[in-house]
């Protein structure tokens, strides 16, 4: 399990709401359904404070005036305004409601798109069960708070308000009584929101570990099953959990506390009215009605401070939550394309497939004090091969890093057709490469999908087609559904000649003018080899090829092979050159490659 690592994010310098007025500008992209639910709002917010007209109605022109005929008006009219409510209600909560969940899905899919621009690197550096945790609570937590928690605050901001107006039309000096108390209520409500907060990220945080840990544990559980680690990891996940109850504990009793006191505060103070108001009503100051729909507005009031008290750790945390997306939205790509003045004049079609290292000196982002690769000069001509060999850590696999451009080397250039591959799109450039891997990576999704990754729009019959020239197609009809074979963690497993076969077929089927190799160790048995070989020799064909080779039998039929090691390139020539220039050539010769040497004739 690695350590935890800082994100490295951005620092925010958001204060605490200026994250959920970013918020707004994807609310905005819906005027008309926020327009609507702002009218539903404030329509269902005027019936509701009209009920306290009925309520003081009822009591005086009714019971107090000993009117039957008025009790039933009176009656009718609370039905008339509940029933009013019932629909503002409906159409409030329907339209918030939406644009919740509206807004949380168009957030997940700007990070989404966004995570796809991102360098390599990033995703070294953060942990992906964290990011998807970006994509997931995150969103679920602003929909739930767009959606319910902030129609609340803005519902009870307007009946508090309105709610004042009335008391205050109602009444001035048990108004006054009122009054005085708010102040009482909101200072607790100031003081423990910004504690709710900070641990309502910590919560959050903590919440997103104990997801890291468990998907790496169920991505390697053979290997904890096969050394019998199963109870030292129960003990090690219940520890990410226990911290996260502890830090989700605090929170909680934060916000219970401050529930506590504001209904503490709230309730004394309406006793405090009942006894100024009875004291008014009795010395015949005040009508019961009066009293009646004081009392109304005043729980109103009160009601709506309570919910605004509750429903601010809610958009506090979402403030949380909604910063974090958007520290990530904020992250730029260190792989950029160029500017309209850099980007190449020619078009990437007409640029030869000549590719040249010109002095590359290149440091992983994550190890800079270790040179991955150094000082290095390579060309390759159009059409031509290239093997690259050397002891593991040599460089190799950077190479090909660096011909994608997933990384920018530190000193020198990479260049095709004579053009810096910095003034090309990155999505051009890899659009001419089709990269076949040792442990080739292959998609859920079937056979058929895996293959047309290369080309999505290729025809069944030019899958196949690929695919018999892979010479995968045999072993793909004797699949249980054929090329509709899933291919995922549920579906049918590959053999590792088979997996390469179906890279291959892949990388066909994209056609691409530059083809980069990572040839397999000893995964493969003769056969599997056998059929291997013959498939890339048939995708190397014209074109400029790269491999990092480990069979004598490619090595020898490479054009150029470049020996590599500690991050450079130590001697550069043909096989027969090398055999009598280097001594590391030799050394491998004789030892890396003994074993296919015996299975050289296979393929011959
Ligand atoms: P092998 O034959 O074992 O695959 P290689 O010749 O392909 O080895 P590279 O994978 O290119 O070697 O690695 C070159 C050096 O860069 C090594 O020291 C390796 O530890 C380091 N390295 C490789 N990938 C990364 C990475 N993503 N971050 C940091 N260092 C890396």
């Amino acid at each position: 399990m690695p350590e935890a690592e800082t994100p490295n994010y951005p620092k925010p310098d958001s204060k605490d709401y200026s994250v959920l007025l970013k918020l707004s500008t994807y609310l905005l992209s819906y005027k008309s359904t926020l327009l609507a639910a702002a009218l539903a709002l404030i329509f269902t917010a005027a019936v509701t404070l009209s009920m306290g007209g009925g309520v003081r109605f009822i009591i005086d022109e009714g019971f107090v005036a000993g009117s039957v005929q008025q009790l039933n008006t009176g009656a009718l009219l609370i039905v008339g305004i509940a029933l009013l409510m019932a629909i503002g209600t409906y159409t409030r909560f329907y339209l918030v409601s939406w644009l919740g969940e509206r807004v949380s899905a168009d957030l997940r899919q700007a990070v989404f798109d966004h995570l796809l621009s991102l360098h390599p690197n990033y995703f070294e550096t953060n942990r992906s069960g964290e990011i998807v945790s970006r994509l997931t609570t995150d969103t679920t937590l602003l929909q739930t708070v767009i959606g319910s928690s902030a129609s609340m605050a803005l519902r009870s901001v307007l009946t508090f308000s309105g709610g004042l107006i009335m008391l205050l039309v109602t009444n001035l000096k048990l108004s006054g009584l009122v009054l005085a108390c708010v102040p009482l209520i909101l200072i607790p409500i100031m003081m423990y929101g910004r504690r709710v907060r900070s641990l309502s990220r910590k919560s959050q945080d903590s919440i997103a570990d104990v997801g890291t840990y468990a998907g790496e544990i169920i991505q390697q559980i053979k290997t904890v099953q096969s050394y019998t680690q199963e109870d030292n990891e129960k003990l090690a996940f219940s520890q990410h959990v226990e911290d996260a109850f502890l830090v989700a504990r605090q929170r909680i009793k934060q916000r219970a506390l401050l529930i506590a006191v504001v209904i503490a505060l709230i309730f004394s103070a309406c006793a405090g009215m009942f006894w100024v108001g009875g004291n008014d009503v009795i010395s015949g100051n005040m009508t019961a009605g009066e009293l009646g729909a004081f009392i109304f507005y005043a729980v109103i009031v009160a009601s709506a401070v309570a919910t605004i008290s509750e429903v601010v750790g809610e958009l506090q945390r979402a403030a949380g939550a909604a910063e974090r997306m958007f520290e990530l939205l904020a992250v730029e790509s260190l792989i950029a394309s160029p500017s309209e003045a850099e980007l190449a004049s020619q078009p990437i079609d007409s640029l030869n497939t000549n590719l040249v290292f010109d002095k590359v000196t290149f440091h992983y982002p994550s190890r800079p004090e270790h040179a991955a690769l150094i000082d290095i000069d390579l060309n390759i001509e159009a059409g031509q091969s290239l093997a690259l060999v050397g002891p593991s850590g040599a460089g190799k696999s950077t190479v090909f890093e660096l011909i994608q451009r997933f990384y920018d080397p530190g000193l020198g250039e990479v260049s095709l057709g004579g053009v810096n591959i910095k003034r090309l799109s990155p999505q051009d450039l890899r659009r001419q490469i089709a990269v076949v891997a040792q442990q080739p990576a292959l998609f859920s999704g079937d056979v058929l999908h895996n293959i047309r990754y290369g080309k999505p729009d290729a025809t069944q019959d030019e899958v196949i087609e690929a695919a018999k020239a892979a010479h995968a197609h045999d072993f793909i009809v004797q699949l249980p559904d054929g090329y509709s074979s899933y291919l995922g963690e549920q579906g049918v497993r590959l053999s590792g000649g088979q997996r390469q076969r179906v890279a291959i077929a892949r990388a066909i089927l994209k056609n691409p003018k530059i083809l980069l190799l990572d040839e397999a160790t000893s995964a493969l048995d003769s056969q599997s080899e056998y059929h291997v070989q013959q498939a890339l020799e048939t995708l190397m064909r014209g074109r400029t090829t790269i491999i990092v080779a480990h069979r004598l039998s490619t090595i020898v039929d490479a054009d150029l092979i470049a020996v590599m090691d500690g991050g450079k390139v130590v001697a550069l020539g043909t096989h027969a050159q090398l055999l009598g220039s280097s001594k590391l050539y030799q050394r491998l010769a004789e030892l890396q490659f003994r074993d296919s040497t015996r299975e050289a004739p296979i393929t011959a």
